[in-house]
């Protein structure tokens, strides 16, 4: 099912949580919504689930608006971060539940049930009770009891924070495969860039209740539309350098050095004035150079080995930057450097 968002605003009191935001979800598209606490991810997975009402604004589930159509006839399946799984109740009768609410007959209710067991892997444990089950399979049972009705949108709310860092890789990799193999619109709430780059067909960014970027994860790491998102995604985080840009004779230059870089594009600044610019730069667009030509000067702080890759922390005057080296390349704490960027991988941004 495709799911629209237009100008979708919702304020408490004084507080304007969602801000406009304006989305278009494609049926059977797995979209992160991403952000940092409190910019709004929850309050609109609320108004997606219906348990909150836009301020104002339309939502469209289709081609039907459904501001006004109650949680329970919207056809949703929904995974709460703790699981909220009925304790006293088998992992079949949990899963079995929201079919016999609607009144769903026994035999086929259970028949549903295990075929959903199925899929998510847990047919083997239809008699436990959910604190007999690792977090993992409580997980697979929230999962089979979303599903179990055949909703045409699952929500998703931060569903791996509760699991330690292995089981987390293991469930976000079975999320996907499950939501791939039923083909369900899914929206998955994450504070994580990693987790929302790794399991998402789009990811939604958000700042402050306001949109930011919506794209494939790939996209919004190689072309950020502002320095927050090229701040967001990747790690380690995004080189932001700040810089004087001088039309002409279309360079930077990193303040408060002698370092000036040569522009390989024409960039489009109006009246050609000198202007103040973040240059973003990721740590593996780095490269160490002989070179004296559209290079920085740096010194080696400190050299740390991470698997195959060598992370450099150096020194451009006052800023501390960090590059990933090849593994042929070496150098020790305390070494002048050169560093080049790698052709077209950099991004200027308007100095926040
Ligand atoms: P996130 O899920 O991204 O952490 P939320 O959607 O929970 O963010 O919150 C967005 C903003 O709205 C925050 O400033 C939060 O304090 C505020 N907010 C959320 N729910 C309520 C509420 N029920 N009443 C008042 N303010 C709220």
């Amino acid at each position: 099912m495709r799911i629209e968002l237009r100008d979708i605003t919702m304020k408490f009191d004084d507080v304007t949580a969602v801000d406009r935001l304006n989305v278009t979800i494609n049926d059977a598209e797995l979209v992160s919504l991403l952000g940092p606490s409190g910019c709004g991810k929850s309050t609109t997975l609320f108004m997606l689930a219906g348990l909150y009402k836009p301020t104002s604004g339309q939502l469209f589930f289709g081609e039907k608006l459904v501001n006004d159509i109650e949680p329970e006839h919207r056809e949703i399946g929904m995974v709460f971060q703790n699981y909220a799984l009925y304790p006293h109740m088998t992992v079949l009768k949990n899963i079995m539940f929201p079919l016999r609410m609607t009144k769903v007959p026994k035999k086929e209710a259970e028949e549903r049930a295990i075929e959903m067991a199925k899929l998510v892997q847990i047919d083997h444990l239809l008699m436990r009770k959910p604190k007999q089950l690792s977090g993992g399979q409580q997980q697979r049972v929230a999962i089979a009891r979303a599903l179990v009705k055949q909703p045409k949108l699952l929500l998703l709310d931060e569903p791996l924070s509760n699991l330690d860092a292995r089981l987390r890789l293991e469930m976000r990799e079975e999320i996907r495969r499950i939501q791939q193999e039923v083909g369900i619109t899914t929206i998955f709430v994450t504070h994580d860039q990693e987790e929302a780059m790794s399991i998402s067909d789009k990811v939604l960014l958000m700042k402050d209740g306001k949109f930011q970027q919506f794209s494939p994860p790939q996209q919004m790491y190689d072309r950020p539309v502002n320095a927050f998102v090229g701040k967001f995604m990747g790690n380690p985080p995004i080189n932001m350098i700040p810089v004087n840009y001088q039309p002409s004779n279309q360079s930077l230059h990193i303040k408060d050095t002698k370092n000036s870089l040569q522009l390989d594009k024409q960039l489009a600044i109006p009246n050609d004035s000198e202007k103040e610019l973040l240059l973003g730069v990721r740590a593996e667009d780095f490269f160490v150079t002989d070179s004296e030509d559209n290079s920085i000067t740096a010194r080696v702080e400190l050299v740390e080995r991470i698997g195959r890759d060598t992370l450099l922390t150096a020194t451009v005057g006052e800023l501390k930057i960090r590059a990933l080296l090849d593994p042929e390349q070496t150098t020790n704490s305390g070494d002048a450097i050169k560093l080049s960027i790698r052709k077209d991988r950099y991004h200027l941004f308007d100095a926040e």
